[in-house]
């Protein structure tokens, strides 16, 4: 194995890193994932993932983590309704036996982080670690923390997401801005804080998706509601529009105002004190990315191909590049580290390429004028 007493330095202990971490202890392998978060139960943002055959549950099963997913997955939560600005249904998954959600079974974030963590062995994850920059020293890197602590490994491997810090030692390559900037709010207690919507969500998914703009809303199984509102704006609109971000009642009413074609029931994402809100302006690297293959540093993830979520595969595509990558390292195919990182970033850019077109054509079809016959097409497998 290329990596026989070799030290490993995992940067970012998101799913990508702690499914790597695991697959590589799997075989042995001396491994440390460095995380920013102060510990284990800094609360997770963001909305439950659906997990897809061949990549993310795949991951799990490579992982011998399919019975502790089994016991966390949320049978319902995928059930789909689409809507449009005036509530009318036009598809509503809860009223079928057939759905689209069976064969991609949800689970919330911060149980899939549990989960990973768990099957690590004991002081695998540095916490409170943020990556703040490294330099070459010997065969390896010398990676420095913004705690002030710094530790040496013999390869690297930024799993940091979609800010990567380590990316730029790597590839000079910027993001590209998609054209859409998404507005992520986390309602609490949302039967009591978000009522009608709530109902209306039933414990699954809602796309609304009208006027050229996209809701997205999912629930969690501690009673949370997580949407995303998705417009076109400029690159800049986070700052350029003058919203303070951390001001609840300036978003509110920018909402009120970009909203106002929709039914009032959808104020009701914008009303409660109980919310925390993101702006996520959206972008993409170019499908033909591809750099000089280093022999002690690669990109798994969101540092290496992060993208807006409207085709729902980035956990999935984070976790397959776990695995892959794990394979290369530990397989005994490969004559040298370099080798086996080249063979794993061939196949990862080939596919993340082909998964950066579809998601920027569903970007642009999601938020058209006639963005929901296209979502329907799109599931029914017809040309839009
Ligand atoms: C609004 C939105 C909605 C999404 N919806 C979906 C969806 O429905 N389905 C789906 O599949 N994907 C979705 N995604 C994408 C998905 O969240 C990511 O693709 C996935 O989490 C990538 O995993 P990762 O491990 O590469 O990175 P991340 O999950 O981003 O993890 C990175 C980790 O690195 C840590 N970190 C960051 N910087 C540093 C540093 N300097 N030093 C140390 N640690 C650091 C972070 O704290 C984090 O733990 C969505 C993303 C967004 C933004």
């Amino acid at each position: 194995m290329v990596i026989e007493n070799k030290k490993i330095a995992i940067v970012g202990g998101g799913p990508g890193g702690l499914t790597l971490a695991r697959l590589l202890q799997l075989k042995n392998a001396q491994v440390k994932v460095y995380e920013r978060d102060e510990n284990k139960d800094v609360r997770v943002q963001g909305a439950t993932l659906d997990l897809h055959e061949g990549s993310g549950l795949e991951a799990l099963s490579r992982a011998g983590l399919m019975e502790e997913f089994k016991a966390n997955f949320r049978p319902n939560a995928g059930k789909l309704k689409i809507l449009d600005k005036n509530l009318n249904i036009f598809l509503d998954e809860h009223a079928s036996e057939d759905s689209y959600a069976e064969d991609r079974p949800e689970i919330d974030r911060a149980p899939l982080r549990k989960i990973l963590l768990e099957s690590l062995q004991p002081e695998t994850v540095v916490w409170d670690s943020q990556f703040i920059s490294m330099e070459q020293q010997n065969e390896g890197w010398l990676l420095h923390f913004k705690n002030g602590k710094s530790y040496y490994a013999d390869i690297v491997i930024a799993c940091d997401g979609a800010n990567s810090k380590i990316r730029d030692y790597l590839t000079d390559i910027k993001p590209i801005y998609s054209g859409v900037t998404m507005v992520e709010g986390n309602i609490y207690n949302a039967e009591t804080n978000a009522p009608t919507l709530w109902e209306l969500i039933n414990g699954g998914k809602i796309f609304a998706l009208d006027h050229n703009q996209s809701l997205l809303l999912s629930t969690k199984s501690d009673g949370t509601l997580t949407f995303y509102t998705g417009c076109k704006t400029d690159e800049y609109w986070t700052k350029d529009s003058g919203i303070d971000f951390t001001n609840k009642q300036q978003v509110f009413d920018w909402f009120k105002k970009d909203f106002s074609f929709w039914d009032k029931a959808w104020q009701e994402l914008f009303e409660s004190d109980e919310i925390s809100i993101i702006p996520r302006p959206q972008y993409h690297y170019p499908p033909d990315q591809h750099w000089e293959t280093s022999s002690n540093l690669t990109l798994l993830g969101d540092a290496a191909h992060r993208m807006p979520p409207y085709a729902g595969e980035g956990v999935n595509m984070a976790m397959q590049d776990a695995y892959e990558l794990a394979e290369c390292l530990t397989n005994e195919q490969f004559k040298d580290v370099k080798s086996a990182i080249s063979n794993y970033e061939k196949n990862m850019l080939k596919r993340a390429s082909d998964i950066t077109k579809i998601t920027l054509y569903n970007t642009e079809i999601l938020h058209a004028p006639n963005a929901i016959e296209n979502l329907l097409k799109m599931f029914q497998g017809e040309d839009i």
